[in-house]
């Protein structure tokens, strides 16, 4: 209820609850999804469809190097008549730029994810302006927030980060922040060492008035974590709201203004944006469902389907989401409050933990927690971390042994328990984390569970305990633009062509990880490729086709694009392209038995395949 005063109080134009929204609605609702998809914080999350508009690469056929590459016409080919209907006018252009049409690139592509764990190739031809579906509610446009905002410091730390991709993340807070609430943008660089970033920066911040203007650029004088960065960063801040973001981000419209008017409302409320998904692959955009944040005993944090019945209304979607705990990346939250309640564990190193000790900070020393669904940020959801500790330890288990030592009182040994491992890390002193919380009068983890996290499972609850305590959360997240059903469009025997042999896989087509191999084309089972609108290839409708980095295998269908998307022409001799690869489905030689590789598509004998009807 106080939820909905406050939207009222922000004068949402609602006096008109009709027909339009209770379609809306019920459209969405009918769309819940319930594959088990779940953006785990720093784990790959695919997609399949996306808006992206970019500057377009030269219309080269013959690189600087010489080599041949492809014809951008042959790109532009690569879409069956069939699912070009499905696709939009921005998502074509995906396929050029991931295009491996050079040895260059490839040495590109393999270095990049090497250090970054994404896909560089893309993020290079990508524009640093590039416009981002508006993945909001359409109910937030409505919402018409107070003039007199807090001004607010963006602080971005960052450790060898990918310098277009950097580039990108300022770029797009400076083209989606209203100036009068950007009081600059605070860049920690965290005592990077790849060759010339510092360098290339430095000069490009000093090439734009713009930017000259709003971005600081700092350096720690040795490399302190994101912890003590984010810290250091923040002592530097001048604004009276604090935005912390990850390096790695665009900002999505009118992003900024429903956070400050959450902190705005009471110095108390820190507030998360909804964090969608740039595919470290492709670079597309996608927005994430509504889930709120928790962990588990592990201390790890997870992302959680949300009470059953919080979305009952058309304003639930867009009113703050009680959330027990942060990704982390991404909040915003009061400067004074920020430096009041403790700022962060100082003696925490490197990566993780921090959002979980933050988090139960908050609630239990008098502050709350939403997830504000107005607010969308989109992160680069890696499947690795690209960097360790500089001593290699593990810094997320020492940070959690913190956490537990300080904020978890008996539960900790649920910690331990989980983690034998822990009982022999040093963690280091907590007496002043300790004093904090006495001196801040905090409530104890018992009432936290109580009040904030019921729904946690513990290791002691009873089955009947557990059931009614998974029941109480949704069955389902709730997928705005994701639909449950696979839709087939086409199927199909993919024939190498001018030659008698098709693909079929090594294995019988249940087995994962099967490779494809030529066989003489028969019209059997395994045979048989199933076209999905998500351009998957799905052979007997069982597994999907995924690309590999040298050989394409079968393997469960994730339904998120990427590395099961695959393009072609719909007719003979056609290249059949993967998006997230951004190479061809090949053979190095026809002959019998030979299996089938990812190539770069520029060999018409050895990548042009027929697909039969
Ligand atoms: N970071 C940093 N110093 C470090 C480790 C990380 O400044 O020692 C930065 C990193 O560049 C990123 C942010 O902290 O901007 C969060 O880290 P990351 O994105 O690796 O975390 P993830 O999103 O994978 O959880
Ligand atoms: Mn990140």
């Amino acid at each position: 209820m106080v939820s909905l005063n406050k939207s009222f109080l922000y004068g949402i134009g609602f006096a008109s609850i009709t027909w339009t929204i209770s379609l809306y609605l019920y459209w969405q609702l009918n769309k819940t999804n319930s594959l088990g998809f779940s953006p785990t914080y720093s784990s790959i999350q695919d997609v399949s469809k996306s808006n992206l508009v970019f500057d377009a690469p030269p219309d080269k056929t013959v690189s600087r190097s010489g080599n041949y590459v492809n014809s951008p016409q042959l790109i532009k080919q690569l879409q069956s008549i069939r699912r070009s209907k499905l696709l939009n006018k921005h998502e074509k252009g995906l396929d050029e730029l991931g295009m491996v049409k050079t040895v260059e690139d490839q040495r590109i592509r393999d270095e990049g994810f090497k250090l970054h764990a994404f896909n560089v190739l893309i993020s290079n031809k990508l524009s640093l302006h590039r416009e981002l579906p508006d993945t909001r509610n359409k109910l937030c446009k409505d919402i018409i927030y107070p003039t007199h905002l807090p001004v607010a410091s963006v602080i971005i730390c960052f450790y060898n980060e990918h310098f277009h991709t950097l580039l990108r993340t300022i770029h797009s807070i400076i083209d989606r922040t209203p100036k009068e609430f950007l009081a600059e943008i605070i860049l920690v660089d965290d005592y990077s060492d790849l060759p010339n970033l510092g360098f290339n920066l430095t000069n490009f911040l000093n090439s734009n008035y713009e930017l000259k203007q709003k971005v600081k650029l700092f350096k720690t004088q040795r490399r302190e974590g994101l912890i003590r960065a984010r810290m250091f960063g923040a002592q530097k801040a001048n604004g009276k709201v604090l935005i912390f973001l990850d390096s790695h981000v665009e900002v999505n419209v009118d992003w900024i203004q429903p956070l400050l008017a959450r902190v705005y409302n009471n110095r108390s409320n820190v507030a998360i944006p909804i964090i969608d998904i740039i595919n470290a692959d492709t670079f597309a955009y996608t927005p994430s469902p509504l889930v709120r944040g928790g962990f588990n005993w592990g201390l790890h944090f997870k992302w959680e389907n949300l009470p059953t019945g919080t979305l009952s209304k058309p304003i639930d979607f867009i009113n703050p989401i009680k959330s027990p705990t942060m990704a982390g990346g991404l909040f915003a939250i009061d400067r004074d409050y920020f430096m009041e309640i403790g700022q962060y564990d100082a003696g925490m190193d490197i990566w993780g933990g921090e959002n979980l000790e933050i988090s139960f900070r908050i609630w239990m020393c008098g502050g709350r927690l939403d997830i504000i669904p107005c607010s969308r940020v989109g992160h680069v959801f890696r499947r690795r971390r690209p960097y360790g500790d500089p001593d290699g330890k593990d810094t997320m288990l020492r940070n959690s042994l913190r956490v537990a030592n300080v904020w978890m009182d008996a539960y900790k040994d649920y910690f331990i328990k989980e983690r034998p491992d822990a009982n022999n890390v040093n963690y280091g002193d907590v007496s002043e984390r300790l004093q904090l919380r006495k001196r801040l009068k905090c409530y104890d983890f018992n009432w936290y569970i109580k009040n904030v996290y019921p729904e946690l499972t513990l290791p002691t609850d009873s089955d009947v305990r557990l059931k009614n305590k998974w029941s109480a959360l949704e069955r389902d997240k709730f997928q705005p633009w994701h639909t449950r059903k696979r839709n087939y469009v086409d199927h199909y025997q993919i024939r190498l062509s001018n030659t008698s042999y098709c693909a079929q896989s090594t294995k019988d087509s249940k087995s994962k990880g099967s490779t494809l191999f030529l066989k003489p084309c028969m019209r059997s089972k395994n045979q048989i490729w199933y076209e999905t609108d998500k351009g998957e290839l799905v052979l007997q409708q069982l597994l999907c086709l995924q690309s590999g980095p040298t050989f394409p295998y079968l393997f469960k269908c994730h339904e998120m694009g990427g590395n099961q998307e695959w393009k072609h022409k719909g007719e003979d001799k056609t290249p059949i392209y993967n998006m997230a690869a951004g190479t061809c489905l090949g053979v190095d030689r026809i002959h019998l038995g030979t299996k089938l590789r990812m190539q770069l598509c520029t060999n018409p004998s050895l990548n042009m395949w027929d697909l039969v009807r």
